[in-house]
């Protein structure tokens, strides 16, 4: 069988949050009873992931925010058994929790693998300077991003959170979201609790009963009477189709240049 190949694979490690950003790409503020991932559980993803896929461009541990759930230090040391089948460790945070110096210690072990970026969210990101002093003493170079002022990252945020019926057919749905940037060159796939997603709107749409999921749309990856073979036909399939998820979502619309950009990060 052909090698199957993510070019980004995220795996939600918490639904909590320091911030409860009104427009949050993920939802986060939805979630009503928000939790950390145990470590198990964040294991059995990574093994899982790795026995589907032979190769994986960016691996990402994603949140929430990132730095809440303090079992991570662990789960870094682990993953670096996996280090010669993923090409980079990409981390984001806020800025409001300083990484522990443990979590540093294991993060400094991936050297130019870690791609460790910081979105700075103005008064927001409190930690800001800290979480930078943190990196630097623990030899980690990072990227900030700007998300505050006139000249934010992308210009702001998109508000996709009207999850609106498009009402149209599948081949029209096809059409729209053909080369929306989460499915075509990004392939942004996500894991949460033992289900792989094509995208992270279609998994947190999902995990939060907003749209109720084909088959086709996931990959139970803990379902041990489905082959590993099938369980990859089904991922090699999901950017073939649209998913449940598309008809509600605006993402494809971001490059038309034509969406509506709002102030990142506006708190509830
Ligand atoms: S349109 Fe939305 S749900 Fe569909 S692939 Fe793009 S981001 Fe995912």
């Amino acid at each position: 069988m052909d090698s199957l190949i993510a070019r980004r694979l995220a795996i939600v490690t918490t639904t909590r949050c320091t911030l409860r950003c009104k427009l949050c790409s993920n939802f986060m503020p939805m979630f009503t009873e928000p939790e950390d991932v145990p470590y198990t559980e964040i294991i059995a993803d990574i093994d899982h992931a790795f026995e589907l896929f032979d190769r994986v461009e960016w691996l990402q541990f994603v949140g929430g925010e990132i730095f809440m759930n303090r079992c991570m230090a662990d789960v870094y040391d682990y993953c670096l058994k996996y280090g010669g089948r993923f090409d980079k460790l990409v981390l984001m945070t806020n800025a409001t929790l300083i990484p522990s110096k443990e979590e540093l210690t294991a993060l400094s072990r991936y050297g130019k693998k870690l791609e460790a970026q910081i979105s700075d969210y103005g008064e927001l990101s409190y930690k800001i300077k800290e979480t930078c002093e943190a990196y630097k003493s623990a030899g980690i170079s990072f990227q900030l991003k700007n998300y505050h002022g006139s000249a934010q990252h992308f210009g702001g945020w998109i508000d996709n959170t009207r999850f609106a019926d498009s009402g149209e057919t599948e081949a029209e749905t096809q059409k729209r979201t053909a080369k929306c940037s989460q499915a075509s060159n990004g392939r942004n796939m996500h894991i949460l609790r033992g289900r792989l997603y094509r995208c992270a709107v279609s998994c947190f749409m999902s995990e939060l009963n907003i749209i109720q999921p084909d088959k086709r749309d996931f990959v139970d990856l803990n379902d041990g009477t489905v082959s590993i073979d099938e369980k990859r036909k089904t991922a090699k399939m999901f950017y073939k189709h649209p998913v449940q998820a598309c008809r509600r979502c605006l993402w494809s619309e971001t490059d038309t240049g034509k969406l509506q950009r709002f102030p990142a990060a506006e708190q509830l």
